[in-house]
């Protein structure tokens, strides 16, 4: 017995358009079917605009949202960093509530799932609710070798906080970035039990371009000033992802963060590791960040995986799937819209690894419904 029928002016079903059908959910809003309007009867709901599954946010870093309007525009990553570490003046009350209203207002705007960045617990509380589901990345960053033992050792304390709740699957270890990472650090991270996937800020920032390839740049003078001995490092010629690439194991797969500095023959690079590696873009971000923008039609003439992520509310204005669509379509006028909300859905779901419940309306799936109307998302059910 259909509990609800609903005929949308333009139906998404997480890969295409559908026009004349009509989306059949049993109780629950689990997905029945997706019959055409001419079989489907009497009492069907109509909805305006378009009608999608829910968003998936690949890259977000809910614990940081009291940072919202605090963070100077336009500084270049390394400032942008600097003022994240430097802004610690806020009591744990301010940084519990700012969780909560931030997920509220991603329920709001049609996101159903997050790929999260923690290096704290502070989220967990929230997260516990279920309302919104989570892949939560415990994030390692050391640059100090020596160190690499007790920072680890912190990093699995945080983990078992959220492993205890959501078990191992929606739990992993994950490096921060290519240059923040110890060597011995980050093969602790690497082959921590049960990290089948794992997600990395990569190529965010021209530096880390130059520090892979000729040892010089920010990055250089930074572990100068830290004093950190860089003598077992050697450049390699080539861009940063294919130095570190091959340190992921063959099995993982993974969230590549950012790519504003990624090549043509980047991508051609993974293409032949094995590894299954999607591409987040968090364009809000970038430009929040840098005014940049990563090349995106070079992503689509190489059908590469393509997802989208908000990042956290120190770059951004709001913490919205659509909002980022919105940027893109701004910069690129001709990207078609079916093929952006596939990368927030479908391709999404399978970044994370959930697409037997999110990303499509595909038979006995509950990924949520979003109504998108007069250029705004908002979350049906
Ligand atoms: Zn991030």
């Amino acid at each position: 017995m259909p509990f609800k029928k609903l005929q949308a002016d333009l139906l998404f079903d997480g890969h295409r358009f559908r026009e004349r059908q009509v989306l059949v959910l049993s109780e629950d809003e689990i997905v029945e079917n997706i019959i055409d309007l001419d079989q489907a009867g009497s009492d069907i709901e109509k909805i305006e605009g378009i009608l999608s599954p829910g968003f998936i946010n690949c890259h977000c870093h809910l614990e940081l949202s009291h940072l919202k309007g605090h963070i100077d525009e336009n500084t270049g990553l390394p400032a942008f960093v600097r003022q994240v570490v430097q802004k610690r003046n806020f009591s744990e009350a301010d940084i519990l509530a700012a969780i909560e209203a931030a997920e509220a207002a991603m329920l709001q705007n049609g996101i159903v799932a997050v790929g999260d960045i923690s290096n704290t617990l502070h989220t967990l509380a929230q997260k516990q609710k279920r309302a919104i589901y989570y892949h939560n990345f415990i994030e390692a960053m050391g640059f100090n070798p020596q160190v690499a033992d007790s920072n680890f050792n912190s990093y699995q304390h945080i983990y078992n906080g959220f492993a205890e709740q959501f078990g191992p699957k929606q739990v992993s270890i994950t490096p921060h970035a290519p240059y923040s990472v110890s060597e011995p650090l980050w093969q602790k991270v690497i082959t921590h039990d049960n990290n089948g996937l794992l997600s990395i800020h990569n190529q965010e920032t021209e530096e880390e371009t130059l520090w892979f390839q000729q040892k010089t740049g920010g990055f250089a003078d930074m572990f100068k000033a830290m004093g950190l001995n860089t003598d077992s490092f050697t450049a390699s010629g080539k861009t940063s992802l294919q130095s570190y690439f091959h340190r992921f194991l063959p099995r993982q797969q993974v969230l590549l963060v950012h790519n504003v500095y990624t090549t043509k023959e980047d991508l051609a690079f993974i293409r032949q590791t094995g590894n299954k590696v999607f591409w987040c873009l968090c364009p809000n971000a970038n430009q929040y960040i840098s005014r940049a923008l990563p090349d995106i039609a070079m992503f689509i003439k190489n059908e590469a995986a393509v997802v989208l992520g908000t990042d956290s509310l120190a770059s951004n204005h709001q913490l919205s799937i659509w909002e980022e669509i919105q940027t893109l379509r701004k910069a690129h006028s001709n990207i078609p819209l079916e093929l952006m909300l596939q990368w927030a859905t479908s391709n999404g779901a399978k970044a994370l690894k959930i697409e037997d419940q999110y990303g499509s309306f595909e038979k006995g799936k509950r990924p949520g419904m979003v109504q998108i109307i007069n250029s705004e998302a908002r979350r049906l059910y």
